[in-house]
């Protein structure tokens, strides 16, 4: 077990419904040095790619990206939620339904902050069914540049995401794949 498969097992709590709740370390309350051990380990995973720029989703991705991107000594652009339907030209915008609140949101980054020039990682805590990757993937594709890689922390590989945004042919490295939970026993068993 990898030292973020061993702290799920320490710390996260499975609830119904397919959630896995880390917020004690996570995405709630955040451990740093966790953070940077994730950081350090991309860092590795993705060597020798051109990364000039990470890119996550508001609001669990943030904490992760920044300490990731200590490692890559790069900016940080994170996609915001909108509600509004007024968005003007300036902005890229996707359209992505929450897993976990069940709603969709339209996120939208600033086309000052990401262009042709970009080579990005994207990063965010959690993978289920893939939509709030996919909506990342179709704003960096619309802005020109070009997704390098993407890094998760935590895969639930019983959902389609990961087997989807592998197939498109993108580099996916996640630190922990989840195959299967009960919230019964709260048993959570990890891909070899
Ligand atoms: P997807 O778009 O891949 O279906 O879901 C990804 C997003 O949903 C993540 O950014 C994460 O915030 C949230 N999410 C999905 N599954 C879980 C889960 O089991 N636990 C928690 N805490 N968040 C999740």
């Amino acid at each position: 077990m990898n030292f973020l498969e061993e702290r799920i097992m320490k710390d996260g709590i499975v609830k119904e419904g397919n959630v896995l709740k880390v917020d004690s370390f996570l995405n709630h309350q955040m451990d740093i040095g966790l953070f940077d051990e994730m950081g350090a380990e991309f860092k590795k995973r993705f060597e020798g790619k051109p990364i000039n720029k990470i890119v996550t989703i508001e609001a669990s991705g943030i904490g992760i990206a920044c300490v990731v991107a200590r490692h890559f000594n790069v900016p940080v652009v994170f996609a915001k939620k909108s509600k509004s339907i007024n968005i003007d030209g300036d902005m890229y915008v996707a359209e992505v339904e929450s897993f976990t609140h069940k709603c969709k949101n339209q996120v939208i980054v600033s086309k000052k902050f990401l262009g042709e020039e970009d080579h990005v990682l994207i990063i965010d805590d959690f993978l289920a069914n893939g939509c709030a990757l996919q909506g990342l993937i179709s704003i960096v594709n619309e802005a020109g540049g070009t997704v390098e890689g993407i890094g998760i922390a935590i895969e639930k590989g019983f959902q389609v995401g990961g087997q989807v945004i592998r197939n498109l042919g993108y580099q996916l490295e996640s630190l922990a794949i989840v195959d299967g939970m009960d919230a019964a026993t709260g048993k959570i068993e990890f891909r070899k």
